[in-house]
């Protein structure tokens, strides 16, 4: 913040700057013409120091203009040094129109214009403060107006779409109550529409419990190898009412080599199923939508494009939110509430994924693109990480068993390890987990907790009393990484715990430990 200076002779100015800036306050030269002065009021001053001599009468009404022009939160602070503060026209002006005002009377020894000076700027301060947390609470009061309008919408939305389905099964059992007996044919496609309808509305409520599980952390995903081209083609199966009632042209391009993700299948293709219907959706008749799979660098990646309806460009990341729709009006046809989208993001986000939305404009088709890390990728790198480590900390190859009813789960892990030359075992049960470690004397067991008979807490147990592992290292891996799991692991007699899904570097440090 700088103070300017009105002084009556140019050496003057220079002086005082020069005085002010050997007790650190940053000065400069009030400007001359009105307007230069104006523009220089409207940037961060911290005050104005002038004295009698140094304003005719043209610049005081200049100056006096330009401090009536501040914003309504502003006041800056004028020390204005006088001669004869009874008598100077100057000084009565100034009394008169400024409201922030220390008058000293001259002449004055510098520290006591330096301490007035010092004190207008931290009264400044004050007021750029005060300023800011207005301007912060105006900030949040908006979104708040903002979130609280988009409730409302929602409420009105859901209230609306809740009863679309309603009216005709209401008017469904009338007409069977009022159905002739042995019109049979008739009954039955009552019931068939009414089905339908009743499906529509479970939909709907499932879609608001599957947002409140989400936003209270309640999801957990299952995860596993999957590859995205089974994800994708489940997804298709899962729109095709929607694709068919649209009589949209559908184009497919999935790679001929799988696309394996560590992710929950059922939950990933529920994100393109959900991208797919509002492609759907959003695009009028015999439109045309594009479903695409590609490994892209270390990234698994599925565009689905369509040529409908498109997004302004101001809410291309807004659809994301909830409740958020970019036409109401237009939506209400189509019965949705605003939810799909902020679902798939926070699946992708849970995912470790995203997801993004482009189009060239309204009318002009929209994108939405989904990435996440592809396997292959982490595989190639954890391999190459260990190819290193091998050579420089000479990592022992190890004979492991992995524990897993999950058996897409432990197979996983297995190739995961596998591929840093670990030799490898399976079993899915508690029973067999038993049995296989006689004969295989693994080093370390990974062995989940949950499992059907004989649980992961027993498995533990067990080998450890058994003098034949005395030397083998028991890791829990479970779904749980609380305190209380932990705490009942190690009493068990786990070494270990890892929380799934399971990280190639994670497995690392424990092995590097041994
Ligand atoms: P819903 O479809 O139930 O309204 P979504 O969260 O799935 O809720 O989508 C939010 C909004 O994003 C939709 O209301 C629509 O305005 C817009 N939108 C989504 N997908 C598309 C698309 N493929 N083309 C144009 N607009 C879309």
């Amino acid at each position: 913040m700088r103070v300017l200076i009105a002084a009556p002779t140019r050496r003057d100015a220079e002086v005082t700057i020069d005085l002010l800036q050997r007790a650190g306050v940053h000065s400069l030269a009030l400007e001359r013409d009105g307007e230069s002065m104006k523009q220089q009021l409207r940037t961060a001053v911290g005050a104005v120091l002038l004295a009698d001599a140094s304003l005719d009468g043209r610049r005081m009404d200049a100056l006096l203009a330009g401090l009536a022009g501040q914003p309504a939160w502003s006041d800056v602070p004028v020390v204005f040094l006088t001669r004869d503060r009874e008598r100077s026209p100057s000084a009565a002006r100034m009394v008169a129109a400024v409201t922030n005002l220390t008058l000293l009377d001259l002449p004055v020894s510098t520290a006591s214009m330096v301490s007035a000076v010092r004190a207008a700027l931290r009264a400044r301060r004050r007021q750029y403060e005060i300023r800011d947390q207005l301007i912060t609470q105006l900030e949040a009061e908006q979104a708040l107006r903002d979130a609280d309008r988009r409730k409302d919408e929602f409420l009105a939305t859901l209230a609306h779409e809740l009863r679309n389905p309603l009216a005709p099964i209401r008017t469904g059992l009338q007409a069977l109550a009022h159905l002739p007996a042995g019109e049979e044919a008739d009954a039955a496609r009552l019931r068939q529409m009414m089905e339908r309808q009743l499906r529509i509305l479970v939909k709907l409520i499932d879609d608001l419990l599957e947002v409140s599980r989400i936003s209270t952390g309640k999801v957990r995903l299952e995860r596993e190898r999957v590859d995205m081209r089974g994800v994708v083609e489940a997804a298709l199966e899962s729109s095709g009412p929607a694709l068919d009632a649209g009589s949209h042209e559908l184009h497919v391009y999935l790679p001929e080599a799988p696309v394996w993700v560590l992710g929950d299948g059922a939950r990933l293709s529920q994100v393109v199923s959900n991208l797919l219907t509002n492609a759907a959706k959003y695009t009028p008749r015999g439109g045309s939508i594009r479903v695409v799979l590609t490994a892209h660098g270390s990234d698994a990646v599925v565009r689905v494009s369509d040529s409908g309806a498109g997004i302004p460009p101001e809410m291309l990341d807004r659809v994301f939110e909830l409740f958020a729709q970019v036409d109401r009006t237009l939506d209400r046809a189509q019965g949705g509430l605003g939810i799909g989208l902020s679902l798939v993001r926070k699946l992708m986000t849970l995912h470790g994924g995203s997801v993004t939305a482009e189009s060239p404009g309204v009318g002009r088709g929209s994108t939405f693109t989904v990435r996440l890390p592809a396997i292959e990728a982490r595989l190639a790198k954890s391999a190459a990480a260990l190819a290193t480590s091998d050579n420089e900390r000479g990592i022992r190859r190890l004979r492991m068993l992995v524990v897993d009813d999950n058996t897409d789960a432990a197979d996983a892990l297995v190739m995961l390890l596998e591929t840093a030359g670990h030799e490898m075992r399976t079993a899915y049960s508690g029973t067999a987990a038993l049995q296989i470690a006689r004969e295989f004397r693994p080093d370390v067991v990974l062995c989940d907790i949950g499992l059907p008979c004989i649980d992961g807490y027993t498995v533990a147990a067990r080998l450890r009393s058994d003098p034949l592992f005395g030397a083998t290292v028991r890791v829990a891996v479970s779904g749980w990484g609380t305190e209380e799991v932990k705490r009942r692991a190690r009493n068990a007699g786990f070494d270990f715990h890892l929380v799934k899904p399971v990280e190639f570097e994670s497995v690392n440090r424990i092995l590097e430990r041994l």
